[in-house]
């Protein structure tokens, strides 16, 4: 019998989801991470008793394979309220589900942002989606994102101070070219769930899933160069031999090492926190610039949604900025994962925007880290997801991460478990 484990290279969702399954079926696996701990994209900074999400991300509960693979009561989820506060030369307006809110029915509607039929549509639309099942989703029709609005009817005004901030908030695309398929499955989520935000920061997600692995061993700090059917080679020169090598990186990544992945383009993400001693919000719920210029895309307190992501006293608020360094605000160097910058282009960008915002307060507040991710999401635009679940094998080489489903914690875990199936039919056989 074959002992050698099944090499899973890669700590990221689709990783661990692949050992976890792999493991629960008995057959042996060795994951090897690049980094310091699990979680890839999505990982926790613990930094002064504050919780830096890297990158502003948050659980739709409603995704199917996250409640297969999840414990939420363990993850103590905070959720957000339903809907956003849009803001406009005139203020901020409320858009609510009044499904779950009737309370905000007459706020929903009284918001200038689209007519009364734009606001049915939402609902019919929320109704037509909820009723189909997730399978049926992903068998609707492909087009862009902004092709699907202008289908369902929805006027310019809703979709420019509405949905472009919460889309491109979610698909980091602000250009709304992404799937309309991934945008159909999405509202479909919003309307089944909640958005949340484990108590412990975003981290408790992989560390929940590593927490549970059983019938192997991981490997951290331990970067792969180069792979084949048997085995990978490390940084080092050690040749790790296996009975399968699944690559479960990022996109990019595993385009590298397996080059009939092919390289499928980046949404890139800027995030920058801001430690205030008042907070600017004091519900939970997101803010979108619904005003069409500015750095902001959109803003939250996470601090008033879980009290963990700050140090009593004080207020953590989260800012999101589309796009990546290389643009004309990004003068300034990419810090991930560094320190506060006092100075620098974006940073007053953003600030002279959230002045207009919320007023001088916004002087008060300091800026704890700034987080510039090139790679945040797979870009997906028609045709990628004509076929929603893509190859997972090249050459015996198995490949699995949101990259071959789609850009979300959902698509990610569900990679994963559809690599471990696919690699217990092999073994197994
Ligand atoms: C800022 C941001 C916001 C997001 N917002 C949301 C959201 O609100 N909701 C949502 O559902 N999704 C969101 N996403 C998307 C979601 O986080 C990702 O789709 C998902 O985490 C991808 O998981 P993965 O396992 O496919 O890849 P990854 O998380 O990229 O995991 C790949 C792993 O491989 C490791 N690795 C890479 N190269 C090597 C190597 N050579 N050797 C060893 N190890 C290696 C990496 O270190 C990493 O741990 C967001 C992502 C970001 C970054």
């Amino acid at each position: 019998m074959d002992d050698r484990p099944v090499i899973i290279v890669g700590a990221g969702l689709a990783g661990l989801r692949c050992a976890g399954l792999l493991g629960a079926r008995g057959i042996p696996w060795l994951l090897l991470e690049s980094q310091d701990g699990p979680g890839g994209r999505v990982r926790t900074d613990y930094v002064d008793g504050f919780q830096l999400d890297r990158g502003f991300q948050v659980l739709l509960t409603a995704y199917p394979q996250a409640k297969a693979a999840l414990d939420y009561d363990a993850l103590d989820l905070r959720a957000f309220e339903p809907g956003a506060l849009v803001k406009l030369p005139t203020g901020f307006h409320r858009v609510s589900d009044p499904r779950r809110r009737p309370t905000s029915v007459l706020s929903t509607l009284r918001a200038p942002i689209g007519g009364l039929g734009d606001k049915l549509r939402v609902a019919r639309l929320r109704r037509r989606l909820r009723r189909l099942s997730t399978e049926e989703v992903w068998r609707r029709p492909e087009r862009t994102t902004r092709e699907a609005l202008a289908a369902y009817g929805f006027g310019t005004q809703m979709v420019e101070r509405f949905w472009r901030p919460l889309l491109a908030g979610i698909q980091l695309d602000p250009s709304l070219t992404t799937s309309s398929r991934l945008f159909d499955f999405v509202v479909k989520m919003l309307a089944a769930g909640d958005n949340a935000l484990p108590a412990a920061g975003i981290q408790a997600i992989p560390d929940q899933l590593a927490a549970d692995l059983t019938g192997g061993r991981v490997r951290y700090g331990t970067t792969v160069v180069a792979v084949d059917a048997d085995g990978v080679w490390l940084e080092d020169g050690e040749h790790v031999r296996g009975r399968h090598v699944v690559v479960a990186t990022d996109g990019p990544t595993a385009s590298r090492l397996v080059p009939q992945v092919p390289m499928a383009p980046s949404n890139p993400v800027r995030c920058l926190y801001f430690a205030a001693e008042r907070t600017p919000l004091d519900e939970p719920i997101l803010v979108l610039n619904g005003e069409g210029d500015g750095p902001v895309n959109n803003l939250c307190v996470p601090s008033v949604v879980a009290p963990g992501y700050a140090p009593a006293g004080v207020n953590l608020v989260s800012v999101t900025v589309l796009g990546a360094g290389g643009d004309p605000l990004a003068g300034d160097a990419a810090t991930t994962g560094t320190g506060g910058h006092g100075t620098n282009q974006l940073e007053s960008a953003v600030r002279d925007q959230l002045r207009r915002w919320f007023g001088r307060r916004v002087d008060t507040w300091r800026l704890l880290r700034r987080y510039d991710i090139a790679h945040a999401q797979p870009r997906q635009r028609p045709p990628a997801l004509a076929t929603p679940a893509r190859s997972i094998e090249f050459d015996g080489v198995f490949c699995c991460g949101d990259h071959r489903d789609n850009a979300s914690i959902n698509g990610a875990l569900q990679s994963g478990a559809r690599t471990a199936d696919a690699v217990a039919a092999t073994t197994e056989a």
